[in-house]
Order: structure tokens, then sequence, then C-alpha cells
């Protein structure tokens, strides 16, 4: 058994590093005399995780000289006021990309579904309309949900050929392990996708040469699960019974077997604000 090896897949160095590249992108853009490029952030009610979650896309938008338009709804505004504005996005030229934060208030008559469908496909900056989650599964160009997309450039990032690798993906969500199960097909993965009625999850995990897991349950994934020299992607964001923030995978027994390892915090999480930008810009400037 290999001892302390894995390499830590450092996702907030990355992050800064990829936020730094479209900084320079944009700036040569607005030399050139293009429109700057601008992110709509919609959040309705007062969850203090959402409220977090948009202060740090908003700020990450405004570092690498995005422009933010940003709208506040009361959690009472009601389905109606919320399709309106995003209505009014939709028609507004200086907004290339639109985030409406999930999840909406509880209690209220949102339709989650009915909001992504009202989003311009165009301006879908999360990648979660059907019309662009049907395009991923045909591996047609088009925006790419944050989080998968986080998790390939991570997994680029090691060098690790991924053609003919078997690929197990835990989770089977639309905005997490669905995409990223695509993803790893278009790179000639051979990829199986867990979920809570896989009959022999730590089988079909140790037979994984890379491991996505996106559960949402504290350290599922066993360390001693991990085969030699794996790369293991960790999404999930939880607190153990301890407070400390930990992801879906046991980290340090894993560390000892995997090649390469994602961290929680600073692995996944910061990716994925990085792609929103990126998502965003290629929105802006699709000939770029
Ligand atoms: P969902 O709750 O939508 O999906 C969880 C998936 O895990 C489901 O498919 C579920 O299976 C599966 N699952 C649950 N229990 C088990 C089990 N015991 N064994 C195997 N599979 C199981 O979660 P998300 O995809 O939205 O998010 C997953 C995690 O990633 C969460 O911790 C979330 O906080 C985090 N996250 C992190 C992001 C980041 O930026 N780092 C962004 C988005 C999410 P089934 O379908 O059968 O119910």
């Amino acid at each position: 058994m290999q001892s302390s090896s894995a390499q830590i897949l450092d996702g907030k160095a990355l992050a800064a590093r990829v936020r730094q590249e479209l900084r320079d992108q944009i700036d040569a853009g607005l030399a050139a005399g293009r429109a700057r490029p601008g992110l709509a952030t919609v959040i309705v009610g007062e969850d203090p995780a959402s409220q977090v979650y948009v202060r740090n896309k908003r700020r990450a938008c405004e570092e690498v000289g995005m422009a933010n338009f940003h709208t506040e709804l009361p959690a009472e505004a009601g389905q109606a006021a919320l399709l309106d504005e995003v209505a009014r996005l939709n028609a507004d030229g200086a907004v290339h990309g639109i985030l409406v934060q999930l999840p909406l208030p509880r209690g209220f008559d949102y339709d989650e579904n009915a909001v992504l469908e009202a989003i311009d496909p165009a301006k879908d900056a999360d990648g979660f309309h059907p019309l662009n989650q049907g395009a991923l599964m045909q591996a047609r160009r088009a925006p790419v949900p944050c989080t998968p997309k986080g998790c390939m450039r991570l997994l680029a990032e090691t060098g690790v050929e991924t053609s003919g690798k078997k690929a197990v993906v835990v989770g089977r969500s639309n905005i997490v392990g669905k995409p990223v199960a695509l993803l790893l097909l278009q790179q000639n993965c051979t990829v199986t996708i867990c979920h809570s009625r896989t009959a022999d999850l730590e089988a079909e995990v140790r037979a994984a040469d890379i491991v996505v897991a996106a559960v949402g349950v504290a350290e599922l994934v066993r360390g001693s699960w991990i085969k030699p020299g794996a790369v293991v992607l960790d999404v999930g964001i939880n607190r153990n019974e301890a407070g400390k923030l930990v992801g879906d995978v046991e980290f340090a027994a894993a560390a000892e077997r995997a090649g390469w390892i994602t961290p929680v915090p600073g692995g996944v999480g910061p990716m994925t604000i990085a792609m929103l930008l990126a998502n965003t810009l290629e929105a802006a400037w699709p000939d770029a």
C-alpha cells in the first residue's frame, strides 16, 4: 500500500489563476472596444447561506472586471414577480449571464423549474436550463453547470490521461452528478453513476481510477476504498459531528492512497465561482 502520497489539488490557487486569466482576457477585450460582460444575480428571500454565496459571486465578478447587476426580492414577492424580473434581464443587452440563486423560499408559490426555463438559454450562466442540459447530453457547445465544469478543470490540472479510465460518480443530481458524468464520458472515461440505491458502493469506488463524490453525506466514501493512485474530486460540503467542514470523502485516509485529491474546503468550491465567471464571459463574447 502507498504511504501518504496524494498530491493536493488546490482549487483555491487554481481558481485564483483562472480569475486572473479571465481578468486579462476582459481587460484586453475592453481595450479592443468590446462591451463589458455583465452578470445579473437574483436572490429571493433572506436565507443566510444563499446571501453569502451571492455576495461571493458578486465580489468575484467585480474582481475580474465584469459588471454585476443585482436584484433582491422579498421572500413573499412570488413567482409572477420573479418571472417578470427574469424577463426584464433577458431583454437587457448589458446582461450576458443570469443567475437566480437556489433554493427559492419554501411556503410560497415558487416553481424552480419554471424559473430556470424562463431564463434565456444564451444567458444561462449556471447551465441549468433544460435546453442546455440537453445540449450537454449531445456534447454540443452550450453553458455547462459550474461545479462539474470546475471538476473537469481540476482533473485537467492533474495531467492524468482520462481516455479508457474508469470513472465513478457518486450522486445523480441534475446540477452535479449527471452533468459531471456526461463530461467524463466526453473525455472517453467509462462512467458509472452511483446513488442511494447502488447495491455495493464500496466495490464501485474500489474499481475507480477517478472518483467524483457529490452526495452531501459527511465522509461517506471511506479512505480504504480508494484505488491506489486514483484521482479523487470531492464536491460535498458537510459539517461533521464536531461541527467541522468536511467533504463526502474521508480525506486523511483517502489521501494516503489517492494520487490526487481535492480538499474541503479549498477544492471544488472555489472553482465553481470561477466557472460561473467563465460561463458569463463565454456568453458575452462567444467568439473570443
Ligand atoms: P443532491 O442532494 O441533489 O444529490 C445527492 C445525491 O447523492 C443523490 O443522487 C443521492 O441519491 C445520492 N446519495 C445520497 N445518499 C447516498 C448514499 N448513501 N450512497 C450513495 N449515494 C447517495 O445533492 P447535490 O448534487 O446538489 O450536492 C451534493 C453535495 O455537493 C452537497 O454536499 C452539496 O452541498 C455539495 N455541492 C457543492 C458545490 C460546490 O461548489 N463545491 C456545488 C453544489 C453542491 P438519490 O438520487 O438516489 O437520492
